[in-house]
């Protein structure tokens, strides 16, 4: 296990290099299909290996249709003098994404239907969409609505709404030993101009990812980057077959702010849920585990009944519970390096157990094999028992080929990172060996 930064140290390279790749990402119009996701994509194909896919409109997935794709190139309001009093240039917040073109004169009564505002906060901006209803709208703050006079405005939004596609990103990591069994790592990349709720959660992934690149793998690693719901629905869609592979799952979403982290535990009960509770009680940071519950990110479609898979959900605060969710205050100020790097190592922490949980035998379990001829035994000098010593006699102990390592550390309440090199230890001194 990785030793988890502590919350008041300075970042490393890690969480500088996650924030810049979110600083780059930022100013980039994203929603569920157009150029801003694909745009995304190939940013992140710079820093991991990734394979794009392009769904065309209109593809039937389950009970839902891929829509038609989004595209905006500018968008306003002005006053009668020309000012631009709300611009899409400045922020591209300002426009309800997925909004129709227009292009019309109108009173402020008349625009007043489609203008959106966060009640109790006079400077920030919403963020509002309008997918699968035809609708346009402008988001701005209170402090803007009450500097607009009772007069006639000029209304723009250059949008378009056509035949295209839905595109998405996999970034696939073979397993060194030929096993078909996977791990899914989810993160949406559908948000505009908004940094924990969406950009924090892909930037871990692409340094997970890059942390995966540079070891052993056990399992097969898929890493996808998707638009939130219709892209998970999508991917399960066209991958259904697949999903019997899939052994341990997670989405990654708001892992930039300063918020406890958040564990939201898969449908069915699952390792992953274990692993996670066990990692993040071992990093001594303060955390909640949380229930399953069919709302959230698309942990609520790959928990779906119809594919029950083992997905959880990790973030520091959780969407809808802290104020800036889902406003222009959700800004590249709100996420820092450091949570991005305590995030990092826990999500690592994660994977990093999950690939190393296996199941062993003893070789010599009637009573316990002489430990001090093989070097496996530390004299402690007095009465002790030291935890190198204890941790290989739980692991001989509870070898029986019917408990997991994890299994280990939990019952003897010790670090899975010492059960695990204890295993290994016994393993090349001949007194383990895998359970098949
Ligand atoms: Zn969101």
């Amino acid at each position: 296990m990785q030793q988890l930064a502590d919350p008041e140290a300075t970042a490393g390279t890690p969480g500088r290099d996650m924030h810049a790749l979110a600083s780059e990402l930022y100013p980039i119009c994203r929603s569920i299909t157009g150029d801003g996701l694909r745009q995304t994509l190939d940013v992140i194909a710079r820093h991991i290996p990734l394979q794009r896919f392009d769904v065309p409109s209109g593809t039937e997935v389950f009970d839902w249709t891929v829509p038609r794709e989004w595209n905006i190139r500018d968008a306003y309001i002005k006053d009668r003098s020309g000012r631009r009093v709300v611009d899409f240039r400045a922020c591209n917040l300002h426009v309800v994404n997925y909004s129709t073109p227009i292009h019309r004169t109108m009173t402020l009564a008349e625009l007043r239907e489609h203008l959106f505002t966060v009640p109790g906060h006079p400077t920030w901006i919403p963020y509002r969409t309008s997918y699968y209803k035809d609708a346009w709208g402008f988001c701005l703050s209170e402090a803007q609505l009450a500097a607009m006079a009772d007069d006639e405005y000029e209304v723009m939004i250059d949008s378009s709404l056509s035949d295209g596609s839905l595109s998405y990103g996999e970034c696939f990591l073979p397993a060194d030993g030929g096993s078909s069994d996977e791990v899914l790592i989810s993160c949406h990349v559908c948000h505009p101009s908004l940094a924990n709720d969406n950009l924090s959660g892909l930037s871990v992934a692409v340094f997970l990812a890059r942390h995966l690149l540079a070891r052993k793998r056990r399992y097969n690693y898929r890493f996808l980057f998707i638009p939130a719901t219709i892209g998970a629905i999508t991917w399960l869609a066209l991958n259904r077959e697949r999903t019997s592979r899939i052994k341990h799952g997670m989405v990654l979403t708001c892992l930039g702010d300063a918020g406890l982290f958040h564990y939201k535990k898969s449908r069915r009960g699952a390792e992953v849920d274990r692993v996670a509770a066990h990692v993040l009680a071992a990093s001594g940071l303060p955390h909640e585990i949380r229930d399953f519950m069919p709302y959230g990110y698309d942990e609520r479609q790959y928990c779906s009944p119809g594919f029950d898979l083992a997905v959880g959900c990790l973030s520091r605060s959780v969407w809808g519970e802290f104020p800036e969710y889902h406003t222009s205050a959700d800004n590249l100020d709100f996420v820092t390096p450091a949570s991005l790097e305590e995030s990092l190592a826990v999500v690592s922490s994660i994977v990093d157990v999950l690939d190393a949980n296996r199941h062993y035998l003893n070789t010599s379990p009637c009573c316990e094999p002489a430990l001090g001829r093989r070097g496996l035994y530390r004299s402690a000098g007095g009465s002790g028992m030291d935890d190198e010593n204890l941790a290989r006699l739980w692991v001989l102990n509870q070898a029986d080929g019917k408990h997991s390592l994890l299994d280990i550390a939990e019952r003897a309440g010790m670090p899975f990172a010492l059960i695990e090199r204890s295993a290994r230890e016994l393993m090349a001194s001949g007194l383990l060996v895998d359970a098949i």
